[in-house]
């Protein structure tokens, strides 16, 4: 074997006596099992040194020899071997003498690579790294290409508008916004009929406007035409049109007209046509020229085709008053439809369709719900109803019950429960400002009734009286509106005259400013003031339809004196009822505390009762 001498020959000698080992004992097995030859277990045992291997050589006695130059291991094939087995030995590096020895005595000698070698391996490795790093800078060169050729070929290919070839969406599906229904009903008839226009002349509009503030259904209404026409449905976002590159909205309009072409008779939406519709040349910040040619091309594209092409755009806007007057012109957006916030009975529709779907008891009230929910959109109802259905899976219930309901209603309208207070005097302080409310509402004539007190905060709120509007209140009486005043201020009287008028808190200030605007109201916009009926304020248009909330003033400086005065007056007379109904039934408003602030929430029975009025 090796020479005992070198340590790495010695390493290698251990580790061949544990391999002859596990031969050995394999081969012991193999003798037991079959009971056969012990010689060629010896054989095996028997050494072959580098010494025997030059003997053996000098005697002739070698047939073969194959030397591995990776790990310098001869195989020495004897040739008085009965078996094949070779003879393993280590052999120097470059062995000429042993080469020539070999030679000499005419022996067959071999070079072979057992391809097992680690330097092969590590060879191999680095070699296959190397070739994934040149791969990947091929990908990552090609990748960076292609977008920088993408940006030269923007618009083009990047269609950011979506097509829906069938929306599924029916007029049923939309509720509460009959008006607007009925106007576009005719617009069905447009795109599924048009001979019927055009033999007689008529010219079909081709533009059409929907005003209306966010969540109203502007984007359902639209689909549901393209549903009830059976045509297919384009639509793109005004944001959309709008990009980095000068000459990219322009290219998309021309995109989604080629491609509307293609597919008339169609329906194209416009989404948000404010963001490209502004009117031009007059842009804060100097004009966007960007912007400019979008709306221009849109304005070509829409004159390009001929009425009877069979497509009809529809645009949605909460913002009509910002829109180029080039747009609305005839022929292009002519017509306009309002699509306004639900009345009670839109309510009720809406909640109907939406309930379609849902598991709810019977018991629910779809009516209750939308008499507690005015100013809300028909995506509010939407959502109110989701958030039940939410909440009731959440409590592994079977179907949506009213608790479900009303608990949406309130998170919907005032935000996120909070966790309730602790007792202190501050809370004590809240309980008397919310029954102070209640109570002064409830016996103000005119007030609306109360439908519960609760102590649970809820988004910026500490403490909540919620009132219903009895019914869908389109005209409010002069005594209705000083009632409503009077219950705003009964939560700070009830402060004033419990705790004293050195421990009132900051929590009245929304009540104040509500009362406040009210009150002016009163006396600048609705006439109901000893100034008389008199304009004093332009009335302020709705928000949504781009009005700003700032107040004209268009009267001297003695009449704004005057305003001021009636105004004091108004909250100061209210201020007084609220107060001395506060002190007439003090009694009651404490026992009202103590079980308010025992059980956090009253709802409007237990209230009534314990006031003793009925509802
Ligand atoms: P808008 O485009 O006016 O902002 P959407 O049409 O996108 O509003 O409405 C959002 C969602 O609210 C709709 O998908 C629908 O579920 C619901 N919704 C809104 N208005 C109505 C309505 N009048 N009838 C039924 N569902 C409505
Ligand atoms: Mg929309
Ligand atoms: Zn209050």
């Amino acid at each position: 074997m090796f020479k005992k001498n070198s340590p790495v020959r010695k390493k290698a000698k251990k580790s061949n006596k544990l391999l002859t080992l596990i031969i050995s004992s394999l081969l012991c097995s193999q003798t037991v099992a079959i009971g056969g030859s012990a010689f060629a277990q010896q054989n095996q045992n028997n050494e072959f040194s580098y010494s025997d291997l030059l003997s053996k050589i000098q005697e002739e006695q070698i047939e073969r020899i194959e030397i591995d130059p990776e790990t310098n291991i001869a195989r020495v094939y004897l040739k008085d071997r009965e078996d094949d087995n070779p003879e393993m030995v280590k052999i120097f590096n470059d062995n000429r003498d042993l080469i020539s020895k070999i030679r000499e005595q005419d022996i067959d000698l071999a070079v072979q690579s057992s391809g097992a070698s680690t330097s092969a391996i590590i060879g191999g490795l680095q070699l296959a790294l190397l070739l994934f790093l040149i791969i990947g800078l091929f990908l990552l060169i090609r990748k960076s290409a292609s977008s920088a050729a993408g940006a030269m070929s923007f618009g083009k290919s990047k269609a950011k508008f979506q097509m829906e070839s069938e929306t599924g969406i029916e007029f049923k599906d939309v509720a509460g916004i009959e008006e607007a229904k009925e106007e576009l009903q005719e617009v069905v008839t447009f795109l599924k009929t048009p001979d019927k226009f055009t033999a007689i002349g008529a010219r079909i509009p081709r533009g059409l406007l929907l005003i209306g503030p966010p969540g109203t259904g502007k984007t359902l209404l639209a689909k549901a035409i393209a549903g009830e026409a059976e045509v297919p449905f384009f639509s793109i976002s005004g944001s959309e049109f709008v990009e980095m590159f000068v000459g990219v909205g322009a290219s998309r309009v021309r995109d989604l007209f080629r491609k509307a072409k293609e597919n008339a008779p169609c329906l194209v939406f416009i989404d948000e046509i404010d963001a490209v519709g502004r009117q031009r040349g007059s842009g804060y910040g100097g004009g966007n020229d960007e912007r400019e040619q979008t709306l221009n091309q849109l304005l070509t594209e829409m004159d390009g085709f001929e009425g009877n092409s069979g497509i009809i755009v529809i645009a949605a806007t909460n913002r009509p008053d910002v829109l180029d007057g080039a747009l609305l012109r005839p022929g292009r957006f002519d017509r306009q439809v309002i699509v306004d916030y639900p009345d009670l009975q839109g309510r009720l529709g809406i909640l109907e369709v939406h309930a379609e779907n849902k598991k709810i008891v019977p018991e629910v009230d779809l009516k209750t719900i939308a008499q507690r929910t005015p100013g809300f959109s028909g995506a509010d109802l939407a959502n109110l109803l989701n958030e039940a259905a939410i909440l009731t899976a959440r409590r592994r219930k079977e179907a949506i019950t009213t608790e479900e309901i009303d608990l949406a209603i309130d998170r919907v309208i005032a935000g996120m429960e909070g966790t309730p207070l602790v007792d202190s005097k501050s809370k004590r302080l809240i309980a008397y400002h919310e029954v102070g409310h209640a109570v002064v509402a409830t016996l103000t004539p005119g007030h609306d009734p109360v439908e519960k007190i609760t102590l649970i905060p809820r988004g910026q709120a500490r403490g909540l009286t919620w009132f219903t509007p009895d019914e869908e209140q389109g005209l409010v009486s002069r005594s209705q509106l000083f009632a409503r005043i009077t219950g705003l201020l009964g939560g700070r009287a009830a402060e004033e005259m419990i705790f004293g008028e050195d421990e009132v808190t900051t929590g009245a200030s929304n009540d104040i400013e509500r009362v406040t605007n009210l009150a002016r109201q009163i006396v600048t916009k609705f006439g109901m003031s000893n100034l008389g009926p008199m304009a004093l304020e332009e009335d302020a248009q709705p928000v949504f339809l781009g009005g700003d909330s700032s107040h004209n003033r268009e009267y001297s400086q003695d009449i704004a004196y005057k305003i001021d005065l009636q105004i004091r007056a108004i909250i100061a007379q209210c201020h007084e009822n609220a107060k001395a109904i506060i002190t007439e039934y003090r009694p009651i408003i404490d026992s009202l505390v103590d079980m308010l602030i025992e059980t956090e929430t009253l709802d409007r029975t237990t209230f009534e009762k314990a006031l003793g009025v009925k509802s």
